[in-house]
């Protein structure tokens, strides 16, 4: 569908990430996913590229400028064509970046954000604990102040990027219950008594690097909690807004490319002498996943015009999330039944977007608190 959005910069950005993601990731990306691991430099040229540079000044390596539309499309063609798990590791700083352009001092800023916006280092952000990821407001980890230090104990799992982070920030209880005795800080990789375990028996996402983090009496210095005791709830709510983007996105990728590869062997495939593609049966799927796809992209380019606008609609960015991660989870579905008992091997896409749904409808709030969510926005 033609996209009223469009500009000759929008559509030159998204010409560039297509063209990295053809050159130097669909060549290799199914086997560094069997691997469980991919080169360290893709970060960097990822970084050179501009892809972890939004809303960050450029005094910080950053772009000076946001465009939801650019963040959309960027993370459409990143799904289409690299795995979730690259996708992944590679997006795991844009998750942190956020409350350390809104909240850290200046001083916290150049030391940070250079070498995570570049892609030379990673980051992580750690807000998920064993008992619970929904819930966030009963978070338990907790850090007491002790001078010019804070000393932080706990445990957090799930931690996207968190093997090969340097720079963390960590949701700890400073104060009372609920969100408002919650603050963020910034913890570094190799503080004495941080330790990190690799979590490498997942469902999907396998190239990346996914941790659980134990926090021993970590020193963590005053100046390196961000902002003040209770603004992690704006800081992070916004924060949360974005990932929703970047997660519906990459849904729609994930989508579109589940569409393309059951087309294109529906085409070749013959079945009772002819084309699998001249069944009805098989059209009727294709036009489903079709309207599916193009539903989601024109609400999601409604949603990044909105964003553009400086409003956050989050009651939207809430309904988008699941409405992308049951378009990604249907696509998947109809495509593996298109390949039939080829769409079942390992080493395509298929196979691998089937696998790494699921996440799509955990990760980054669940279809059920995202449902719950929309449905307190709209204040009936
Ligand atoms: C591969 C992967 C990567 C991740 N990366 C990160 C990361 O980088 N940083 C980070 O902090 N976290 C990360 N997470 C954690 C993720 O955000 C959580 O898994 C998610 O928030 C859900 O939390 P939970 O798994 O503890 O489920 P729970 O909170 O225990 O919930 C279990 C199930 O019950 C449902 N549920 C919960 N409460 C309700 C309710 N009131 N009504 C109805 N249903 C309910 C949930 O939707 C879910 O389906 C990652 C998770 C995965 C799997």
């Amino acid at each position: 569908m033609k996209n009223p959005f469009e500009t000759p910069e929008r559509a030159a950005f998204r010409d560039s990430v297509e063209r990295f993601v053809k050159r130097e990731i669909a060549p290799h990306g199914e086997d560094w996913d069997e691997a469980g691991d991919f080169p360290w430099e893709l970060h960097e040229k990822a970084g050179a590229l501009g892809l972890f540079g939004f809303g960050i000044d450029e005094a910080y390596g950053g772009l000076g400028f946001d465009d939801a539309f650019m963040r959309l499309e960027s993370g459409i063609a990143l799904a289409y064509g690299a795995p979730g798990g690259v996708n992944a590791s590679l997006g795991a700083r844009n998750i942190m970046t956020g409350p350390i352009a809104a909240l850290a001092s200046d001083a916290i800023k150049a030391e940070v954000l250079p070498g995570i916006v570049s892609g030379r280092e990673g980051g992580a952000l750690a807000m998920t604990e064993p008992s619970g990821g929904s819930d966030l407001s009963r978070l338990t980890a907790s850090a007491r102040r002790d001078g010019d230090t804070f000393i932080l104990d706990g445990e957090k799992t799930f931690i996207t990027g968190g093997m090969k982070a340097r720079w963390f920030v960590v949701g700890a209880r400073t104060g009372g219950e609920g969100f408002g005795g919650i603050s963020l800080f910034l913890v570094e990789a190799g503080t004495p008594g941080f330790t990190r375990t690799a979590l490498d028996r997942k469902m999907g996402w396998w190239s990346s690097d996914t941790a659980s983090l134990h926090f021993d009496a970590v020193q963590v210095p005053a100046h390196r909690q961000l902002g003040e005791e209770g603004v992690c709830l704006l800081a992070i709510m916004n924060n949360f807004n974005y990932e929703r983007l970047a997660l519906a996105a990459g849904c729609l990728g994930m989508a579109r490319r589940c569409f393309d590869d059951a087309v294109a062997w529906a085409k070749q495939r013959e079945t009772f002498g002819k084309p699998l593609i001249s069944h009805q049966v098989i059209r009727h799927k294709i036009a489903d996943m079709s309207a599916r796809i193009d539903a989601l992209h024109a609400y999601l380019l409604h949603i990044a015009w909105t964003l553009n606008e400086g409003e956050i609609p989050a009651a939207e960015l809430a309904k988008v999330k699941f409405t992308a991660s049951q378009t990604a989870e249907y696509c998947a579905s109809q495509a593996m039944q298109i390949l039939g008992g080829a769409g079942y091997l390992r080493g395509q896409a298929v196979e691998r977007i089937y696998r790494e749904v699921k996440v799509m409808a955990i990760g980054g709030g669940s279809e059920e608190i995202m449902k719950d969510l929309a449905f307190r926005q709209m204040s009936l």
